[in-house]
């Protein structure tokens, strides 16, 4: 009998057996536009049992690997402040036991948590950054603590040229002049990814896609990338040396067909397992 089936397909193993452990921060409490982010966990691990532990793309199973899914963080309501400490203390653990943290959004804002405990253990880390948006803002609606701001509060962390954007295609003109000044952006696509030897985050916001393959997200912007394109970008991304890793954005009640949820198991299967270490 087996203890459970809340988890990830294919990811049941023993935190202590385990190499990478998956979680999920529920939280979407600064969505501005369409929030739901924070049911994406939940949805994505019932959703996984439809999908195949083998991915023929990669040649590599589920089972190849030890994963462990330490499920759903609990987080409060509202105030982001305690939910970003939250993530911070749980990330921290897993990166204290030589474990590799992959973490499901909510909202983008939750990459703030464990980018804290990241920089901690490494303080030469780069973040690799998808997505539609610069998420460059200084403050949104005067919130320093935002799903629009979270990119600048990670520089703040980690300083210049270290941040490496891809996919970006929406913001305010502003938001790119100062990327200029401080990050690499790469506006469109995910093409060309840059080396480097440095330890690496890597930050996928879901709406990087272009919505006519996944709607169900809280910011859409046409104009975007194929399913294809993006794992592509996961392959190169993978080739680094990733410390740490999350898949944020999905807000499942905006798609009734449920093709979005299932979109994003799959890119969470071949996101595990390109991770393989
Ligand atoms: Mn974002
Ligand atoms: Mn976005």
């Amino acid at each position: 009998m087996n203890p459970s089936i809340n988890t990830f397909i294919g990811c049941d193993n023993s935190y202590n057996d385990a190499d990478i452990v998956l979680f999920g921060a529920p939280y979407d409490g600064t969505t501005s536009n369409r929030p739901g982010a924070r049911f994406a966990g939940s949805a994505i691990r019932r959703e996984s049992y439809g999908l195949e532990t083998y991915s023929p793309c990669l040649d590599c199973d589920l089972g190849d690997i030890k994963v462990f899914d330490s499920g759903e963080l609990e987080v409060p309501f509202g105030d982001p402040v305690p939910v970003l400490d939250m993530i911070y203390g749980h990330v921290k653990a897993i990166i204290n036991d030589d474990k590799l943290p992959v973490m499901l959004g909510g909202e983008h804002l939750v990459t703030l948590g464990a980018v804290r405990a990241m920089v901690e253990k490494h303080p030469d880390l780069n973040i690799i950054h998808f997505d539609a948006h610069t998420d460059l803002r200084d403050d949104y609606l005067g919130q320093k603590l935002s799903h629009a701001t979270v990119i600048r509060r990670c520089h703040e962390l980690i300083g210049d040229n270290r941040i490496y954007s891809y996919g970006i295609r929406s913001g305010t003109r502003e938001e790119f002049e100062w990327a200029g000044e401080h990050i690499y952006l790469q506006r469109f696509n995910l093409d060309n990814i840059r080396e480097t030897n440095a330890p690496v985050y890597l930050t996928i916001d879901l709406d990087v896609l272009d919505p006519s393959v996944f709607p169900a997200t809280g910011t859409p912007e046409a104009g975007g990338i194929s399913y294809n394109e993006l794992i592509s970008g996961i392959v190169s991304a993978c080739g680094m040396n990733i410390v740490g890793c999350d898949l944020v954005e999905l807000s499942p009640p905006y798609d009734h067909t449920g093709v979005s949820t299932a979109t994003a198991c799959k890119i969470l299967r071949e996101l595990l397992l390109c991770l393989k270490r």
